[in-house]
């Protein structure tokens, strides 16, 4: 390792841009290499004009805890930049999950994900306080998955500083290594910064959707139970289908009054929705049928769908109606971009939904958060909210599917289209 160069450097100098061998594009979700990895993130700079150009390893690592929205710890992360410095894939997987059952399939599902993004600079950094040897074979595992792809720069970050990977020459990396000050301070942090990224101390303290007060809490779980008595009452496809038309009223309702602007926040709390409605609306998504369609009214194009459906409140109809609708979003020859207002409010009511309903309510609504936020191209979210729903209910099924797509880094089909292009 020594020699290779990864000293504060002059621009330009190294590391040389690695060849990256054209593998076509990204496989699709359920390949047979659907990554068995649950503690792993990963994200992809959206194809916008203010993105930071990364001139540097320096620069890369500066940058990493931003585009994840926490600092990393006993991690590793695969930080690729593209042409001229853009910022490419970022991904994290805990260094135990590396020794877990189902850690090579994984690996390799990342392998493919970082050579569909074509990069020309891949680190591989290594997040420890334990010592870097400590950690030898699992950073030897990372490398030998992604040998065949791209040639990867080797970095350790430790609490007493950073330095390249195996490095041994003190005039490169001396003991115990750069000051981390030099990465936190430094000009990509004030840039990411200033574009209003912030880092949390750790991926809980970025994404953790705060508990209702207890008595708001107790009104919505009691709107929520009538729902539910209503739905087991219902009776024949008529009463089912009234029960699905309110609760898709439910949903519709509080999409139209929840309020996400920063104008409606009173005292810096934001303006909740009633507490009944927002039990009604975690009630109305334990049913298939009603969060499939609540799904298809946030993707454009979506609504065509919900009306051929309403009324037969036929779920093999709205089964296939979701279906392609799932396969528009991750089709990059359609490549249908969200609506950033509609995934606001959505994602303003679904909050609040997890922030009341209890625990056996709460599946639906995280799902649907890590759905929306995979198809914002908010990885780190994604993965931790498709974790949380999860731990809610390991056997939900959409959870699974979206586990599938989020952890094989496959990104939704408009960021490919975009990068493709760009
Ligand atoms: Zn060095």
């Amino acid at each position: 390792m020594t020699g290779r160069g990864h000293g504060i450097t002059v621009a330009g100098a190294h590391p040389q841009p690695a060849a990256v061998p054209d593998r076509g594009p990204v496989p699709g979700a359920g390949s047979p290499g659907c990554a068995l990895i649950e503690d792993m993130t990963t994200s992809l700079d959206l194809p916008e004009p203010s993105t930071i150009p990364l001139r540097s390893p320096h620069d890369v690592l500066a940058a990493v805890p931003y585009r994840l929205g926490f600092r990393p710890a006993e991690s590793i992360v695969i930080a690729c930049t593209a042409e001229r410095g853009r910022p490419g894939l970022v991904a994290r997987v805990g260094i135990d999950e590396l020794r877990g059952d189902g850690a090579a399939e994984g690996l390799a599902a990342l392998a493919r994900a970082v050579a569909g993004t074509h990069p020309t600079y891949c680190a591989l950094v290594l997040y420890t306080a334990r010592g870097a040897a400590a950690a030898d074979d699992v950073v030897q595992d990372v490398r030998r998955a992604l040998q065949p792809v791209v040639d990867v720069d080797g970095w350790v970050v430790a609490p007493d500083g950073y330095r390249g990977l195996g490095c041994e020459d003190p005039t490169c990396c001396p003991e115990p290594g750069h000051p981390l000050a030099a990465l936190e301070c430094g000009e990509i942090g004030a840039a990411y910064v200033l574009a209003g990224h912030v880092v949390a101390d750790s991926a809980d303290a970025a994404y953790r959707i705060p508990r209702a007060p207890e008595a708001t809490r107790n009104l919505a779980g009691r709107a929520a139970r009538r729902s539910e008595v209503a739905r087991q009452r219902a009776t024949g496809d008529a009463g089912t289908g009234c029960w699905r038309d309110e609760a898709l009223d439910a949903w519709r309702k509080a999409l139209h009054r929840v309020e996400t602007a920063a104008g409606a926040a009173v005292d810096g709390e934001p303006v909740g929705l009633a507490p009944a409605l927002v039990g009604r609306v975690g009630a109305a998504l334990a049913d298939r049928v009603v969060r499939d369609v609540a799904l298809l009214t946030l993707v454009p194009g979506g609504e065509e769908a919900v009306r051929a459906t309403t009324g037969e409140a036929d779920r093999a109809t709205v089964d296939d109606a979701t279906a392609r609708v799932l396969g528009r979003v991750i089709d990059p020859a359609d490549a249908v971009v969200p609506d950033p207002d509609v995934v606001a409010r959505a994602r303003a009511v679904l909050e609040q939904v997890d922030a009341h309903v209890p625990q056996r309510l709460r599946a639906p609504a995280l799902t649907l958060l890590a759905f929306l936020a995979w198809w914002a191209g908010d990885g780190p979210r994604a993965s931790y909210r498709v974790g949380e729903a999860l731990d809610a209910d390991e056997s939900y099924r959409l959870a699974q599917l979206l586990h599938c797509v989020i952890s094989t880094a496959l990104p939704p089909g408009w960021v490919r289209a975009a990068s493709s292009s760009g």
